[in-house]
């Protein structure tokens, strides 16, 4: 809200104070007034009333003037939409790959061609400046169509074994809602799934735009449907049967929420959430161009972006410079109209937001952080005159690294400051935060850019560059900032699935063995006495004749005794009993987990180092074969030929990880900024995998090589029910130079195991293969911490089949992807 009286020439060449520089909201107008303001959801190809009658407003934030009328949709409606996508499904997925990439292409046409439409009717729906809907939102959305046609027509050459999901459900924000809309859509469609998209209730114009665009130009009726309406018609879409898939941007809250409501459907998942994201300066920064950087971070979009820049890091030797630079740009910036050609910073999409953002100001001023705001930002502040919404840009400053201010996201134009010395105290403060979305780091040195950036727990880093994105990279998030990727090849993954799931059938009746309940309460098992001596020699049929030992448990490099010094007994397939297995509990979990966190070395090493290892594995299981084919044969009853099988298997399956380990490599995106936009696969640092009874050595070893060969640290449970082959893997694993935490095996109750895992903060990745309860418990009790989980829903895979045991979707599972921003040029 800059000043408004009427200069001097002279006064303007002196203050460059420009005039208000209106673009015209009549395409926006004409459109609404088209459709008489008022608007019913769009299904099957056309609008449609909502089934119950009931609407809502959709207001301008810049002056709150009612825009038009839009239908809150109710489960009615929700069905109607899924039920018309589930329909238009069989012809979509008829088309070749060609044909569906023209629609696709047809849709970034006919975005160009509506683009003056589109960008001035999401700056008035969101109050967001015309200068990024126009510049920013609109180019970028028909980028991810063109790129997306591109992924259409070559999808079963890239991505062959993989088919389409289904029907998509998808829950989009407010902050960039026709942005949201593409980066959901077009990679659905390029795949061959159809789509029910819920825009937020605040902002769903330009989604129903986009919906009568596409029908305009020829897209199949049905292949995408728009249901608007509030959180209620969200909870309806994602509790839907007819979903193979859920794909949400938005509040980690909901977030949470839409995973427990998925939980145990068998619908794959993507959540790209919340952020707090560090924008790390070091001394050698070009520091104006940081300042340019700061700028862009915050307070583009309002700061209303979930990757925004919010928590400025400054080397301390620069500190003061920087703040002063900082607050001297600060006073600049201009905010006002979103229709304004000239305006920096827009509205707050709605009161509810204003006061959130003001409410946490308040507690930033209140916990000593020192707050500066431009000298123009009292005009500006809170519901200006014009009864828009507007907050001016916000620095705090000496704020501690554990107050509120620092830890949570604010999602306005509020940046927290703070120093650091060294860059080791860059990194640890940077990653000092629960979420792991995006980072910024600034340094003339490309040494320290690129040391620094593995680093940080982020899934998306740009260096000397913020907030730019683009169809061919992925961007999401790590921890709290959810999982799974939106762009790129990594984000084409999301919306299909292997083509062998398609043939898996339920385990039968008794196959899975329901645990060691009995042994759960200690009673009357044979096992350890309360000294915690050995259990006495058991009859161990079919091993030599040899006295067994109770097994241990295999917790950072050595064997333990289980925290409850309990053990069950495990029996062969003749009922004879073989040995005695340990009986795991939360302790022994926890202790695993602290094992495998401790053992960072494990995801340091070289891919060479690794591979070596996993060869060296191999080969000293290729030397114990007959031992592990007789206890094989004595826990399972198998042929002398199928656990010889089993076994050869197993070593093979090493040896393919081993392989692999220093091949699955990234990517160079080719994305059109002038940057190198690197794509890492990286480990997820500590993961759990749970096997199921069947093939107890080769299910096992295919589920630990993978996590093991691309740099976890895993905690594995076994088979329950035959552990004695992972528990037999302890002197093969002694020998091998496995570091000590890189793997960790805990034997015991399955579903009890598999839920301390689900449920413990430092596991980020979990690998679950067993019943469709277990599968489903798995999901749900990760909800809390967000784990990214992989479960088989109760369906058995054949482990010697290499399409199922093994391969690209293994790797591919076992890492996440970091895309790394460095441009180029001066
Ligand atoms: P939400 O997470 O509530 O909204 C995101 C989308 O989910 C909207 O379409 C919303 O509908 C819908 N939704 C709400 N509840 C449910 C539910 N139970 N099941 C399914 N869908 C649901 O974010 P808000 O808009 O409420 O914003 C709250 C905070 O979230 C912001 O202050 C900000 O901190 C953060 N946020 C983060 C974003 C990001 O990109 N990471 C984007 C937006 C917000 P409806 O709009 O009708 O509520």
């Amino acid at each position: 809200m800059s000043g408004t009286a009427e200069p001097s020439v002279k006064e303007i060449f002196e203050t460059m104070e420009y005039g208000p520089a209106p673009e015209s909201a009549e395409v926006a107008q004409a459109w609404l007034q088209r459709h008489d303001r008022l608007f019913g959801h769009f299904v099957d190809g056309r609008f449609v009333d909502p089934v119950d009658g009931e609407r809502f407003a959709t207001v301008h934030p810049g002056d709150g003037a009612e825009l038009a009328q839009v239908a809150q949709g109710g489960e009615a409606d929700v069905d109607a939409a899924v039920r018309a996508a589930e329909r238009a499904l069989p012809a979509w997925q008829g088309l070749t790959p060609h044909q569906r990439a023209r629609h696709l292409y047809a849709l970034a046409r006919h975005v160009q061609k509506h683009a003056r439409l589109l960008a001035v009717l999401e700056a008035l729906d969101n109050g967001k400046t015309i200068r990024e809907t126009r510049d920013i939102d609109v180019p970028l959305v028909a980028r991810h169509f063109y790129h997306h046609a591109g992924w259409a027509q070559l999808r079963d050459s890239a991505f062959a074994g993989y088919e389409p999901v289904g029907v998509c459900g998808q829950v989009i924000p407010w902050n960039f809602p026709l942005l949201m809309l593409a980066w959901k859509v077009a990679p659905a469609l390029a795949a061959g799934n159809t789509v029910v998209l819920k825009p937020a209730e605040f902002t769903p114009l330009t989604a129903l735009a986009f919906a009568e665009i596409a029908a305009e130009a020829g897209l199949p009726a049905g292949v995408l449907n728009v249901v608007t309406g509030d959180g209620r018609t969200g909870a309806a879409l994602v509790a839907h049967e007819g979903l193979a898939k859920v794909a949400f941007t938005g509040s980690t809250e909901v977030g949470r929420l839409i995973r427990q409501a998925t939980a145990g459907r068998g619908v794959k998942l993507s959540l790209e959430l919340g952020g707090k994201s560090p924008f790390i300066v070091f001394d050698d920064a070009d520091l104006d161009s940081a300042v340019e950087g700061v700028v862009d971070a915050i307070w583009f979009n309002q700061g209303e972006v979930c990757c925004a820049g919010s928590w400025l890091l400054v080397q301390e030797s620069v500190a003061t410079r920087m703040e002063e630079k900082l607050r001297a740009r600060m006073e600049t910036l201009r905010e006002g109209p979103s229709l304004d050609k000239a305006m920096d910073i827009g509205a707050i999409i709605a009161p509810v937001q204003l006061d959130k953002i003001t409410r946490l100001v308040e507690q930033c001023r209140a916990e000593g952080g020192r707050c500066y705001q431009p000298s123009w930002a009292s005009e500006a502040g809170g519901v200006a005159a014009g009864g828009g919404l507007y907050f001016p840009p916000t620095l705090f400053s000496d704020v501690a690294p554990s107050s509120t201010a620092a830890q949570e996201e604010i999602f306005g134009p509020v940046i927290v400051s703070m120093t650091f010395r060294t860059p080791a105290e860059a990194v640890e403060l940077a990653n000092n935060t629960r979420y792991g979305l995006a980072a910024s780091v600034w340094t003339e040195n490309v040494n320290l850019a690129l040391d620094v950036a593995p680093k940080l727990e982020a899934g998306v880093v740009w260096v000397n560059c913020t907030n730019v994105l683009d169809a061919a990279s992925g961007f999401g998030g790590y921890r709290e900032s959810g999982f799974g990727r939106e762009g790129g090849r990594e984000g084409m993954f999301e919306y299909l699935k292997p083509a062998w799931e398609a043939g898996l059938e339920p385990y039968a009746a008794g196959e899975l063995w329901s645990g060691p309940e009995g042994a759960a309460l200690g009673e009357g098992v044979p096992g350890l006495d309360a000294s915690g001596a050995d259990a006495p020699g058991t009859d161990a049929a079919g091993t030599d004749g040899a006295i067994d030992r109770t097994a241990k448990l295999y917790v950072g490099g050595k064997q333990v005794r289980p925290d409850g010094n309990y053990s069950y007994p495990v029996l062969g397939a003749d009922g004879n009993h073989l040995g005695e297995a340990p009986l795991g509990n939360r302790k022994d979990v926890r202790n695993a987990v602290e094992a495998a966190r401790k053992g960072a070395a494990w995801s340091k090493a070289t891919a060479h180092n690794r591979a070596q290892v996993l060869y060296y594995l191999a080969e000293n299981l290729d030397v114990r074969a007959a031992e592990f084919v007789t206890r094989l044969r004595a826990m399972t009853g198998a042929r002398k030929a199928d656990a010889e099988r089993e076994v050869a298997a197993s070593v093979q399956r090493f040896f393919l990880y081993a392989a692999h380990a220093d091949k699955y490599d990234g990517a160079v995106h080719a994305t059109p900024l002038r940057n190198v936009t690197l794509a890492m696969p990286e480990p997820w640092g500590v993961m759990a995998v749970v096997a199921p009874d069947e093939a107890p050595l080769l299910a096992f070893v295919s589920l630990v090589a993978p996590a093991l060969a691309t740099g976890n640290r895993v905690v594995a449970v076994p088979s329950a029910r035959w552990p004695l082959a992972a528990t037999d893997l302890y002197q093969v694993i002694d020998t091998s130079d496995l570091p000590a935490g890189a793997l960790n095996i805990v034997t015991g109750d399955r579903e009890e195991l598999a839920g301390v895992l689900a449920r413990h903060a430092d596991v980020a990745a979990m690998w679950y293969v067993g019943s469709a309860d277990g599968s489903a418990s798995v999901e749900r009790e990760s909800a809390d911490n967000l784990k990214a989980t992989w479960v088989n829903s109760g369906k058995r895979r054949d482990w010697f089949d290499p399409e199922q045991g093994e391969g690209a979707e293994y790797l591919r599972r076992a890492t996440r992807v970091k895309n790394i921003w460095v441009p180029y040029g001066e």
